[in-house]
């Protein structure tokens, strides 16, 4: 085992885990990246082309959240020296008396986030050769579009590496054994750090068994069309043709999510009532943790990256993190401890 103490060791080197580290690095934290792929690697949920970034959400906190994480984004492109977001308008469609589709336009007006609610008599002559579904309300979440997913991952890390952050990937970590200064093993290095964050995606619980503790994440299948289009101009995004959400669909249980790509991105897992897990381990407050981020947590990362970091080096972090608490699992969460 090295002598090296690191300030902050981040496992897993997804969009959360890279955007944590980078915050860490740019904080002069000495900070270690480990990630068990080489990479880059197709086989957590942070690949492939492209991701939604949007405001409307149902909940205040997450709009609150895109606030920021809009402007680290911008910021990022900036740093980078890459464009990493593009804008594309999302149409928002769902049954309009429901419960889902009246928060989300009541939480638009509220934080007065630009959308057009469309009426259905003008519907088609915003969006030609889509059918809006009797009963179905609509409105276009007008900055929302698509995230350059790998190229952001990719500036994320040469960022980090840049601000003296140290990468390693092939090394899974098999063991975290915790402590003041708790000590991370891979099958061929022992190191040691004064924090330690876990951001693992779908392999969090096999992380957090070595912390003596398990979340109740589960894996779910969501619906995501990537579209490419057959003929030209009849659905791109120079034609403003949007991303689109269907909410409630009566095909089925869980809304359908619409973006231009062709490539699809891997394993997601949830929590119950599929918000983040963003917490310190209840019994180590050095070991922090970042999970659940379900089929939407991309958009998210730069602000994760941010409290995450926060956590790890003590301080209060800037966002209320009280609807990610660990504790609401209370009766869920096995705890060896
Ligand atoms: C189909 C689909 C569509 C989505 N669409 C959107 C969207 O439109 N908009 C949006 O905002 N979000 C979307 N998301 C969600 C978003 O992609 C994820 O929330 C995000 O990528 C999660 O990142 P992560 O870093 O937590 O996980 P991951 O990307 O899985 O990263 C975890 C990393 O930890 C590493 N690791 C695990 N165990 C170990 C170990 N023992 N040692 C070392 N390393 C380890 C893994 O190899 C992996 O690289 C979508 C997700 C899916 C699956």
């Amino acid at each position: 085992m090295s002598s090296e103490v690191f300030d902050c060791i981040v496992i897993g080197a997804g969009i959360q885990g890279s955007c944590t580290a980078y915050q860490l690095a740019k904080n002069k934290q000495k900070t270690l990246l480990l990630e068990q792929f080489v990479l880059p690697h197709s086989r957590g949920s942070s690949h492939g082309q492209t991701r939604i970034i949007r405001k409307a959400y149902e909940e205040d906190f997450y709009t609150q959240m895109m606030q920021e994480s809009y402007e680290l984004w911008a910021e990022l492109e900036k740093e980078a020296g890459v464009e990493l977001y593009r804008r594309t308008g999302l149409l928002v469609m769902g049954p309009e008396k429901s419960e889902g589709f009246s928060k989300l336009k009541d939480t638009m007006q509220r934080h007065k986030i630009p959308t057009v609610f469309l009426e259905k008599q003008e519907f088609n002559e915003h969006i030609p050769n889509v059918n809006l579904s009797e009963g179905n309300g609509a409105l276009i979440d007008t900055f929302a579009g698509v995230l350059y997913a790998d190229r952001a991952l990719r500036a994320v890390q040469r960022l980090f590496q840049c601000s003296g952050g140290v990468l390693k990937d092939g090394q899974t970590v098999t063991g975290v054994s915790p402590g003041a200064v708790v000590t991370v093993s891979t099958g061929s290095a022992v190191y040691r750090g004064k924090s330690v964050v876990i951001t693992a995606g779908p392999w969090a619980n096999t992380l957090l068994t070595h912390a003596g503790l398990q979340l109740p994440l589960k894996v779910v299948k969501i619906n995501v069309c990537y579209w490419k289009e057959k003929i030209p101009g009849t659905y791109s995004v120079g034609q403003s043709f949007p991303c689109f959400i269907q909410m409630e669909p009566k095909e089925g249980e869980y809304d359908i999510y619409g973006l231009p790509s062709n490539e699809y991105p891997g394993l997601m897992k949830v929590t119950p009532d599929q918000h983040f897990v963003l917490d310190s381990h209840p019994s180590y407050g050095n070991i922090i943790i970042g999970a659940g981020f379900s089929g939407h947590g991309f958009k998210f990362s730069p602000i994760i990256g941010k409290v995450l970091s926060q956590l790890a080096m003590g301080q209060v972090p800037s966002h209320d993190l009280s609807p990610f608490r660990i504790q609401r699992f209370q009766s869920q969460s096995k705890s060896s401890l």
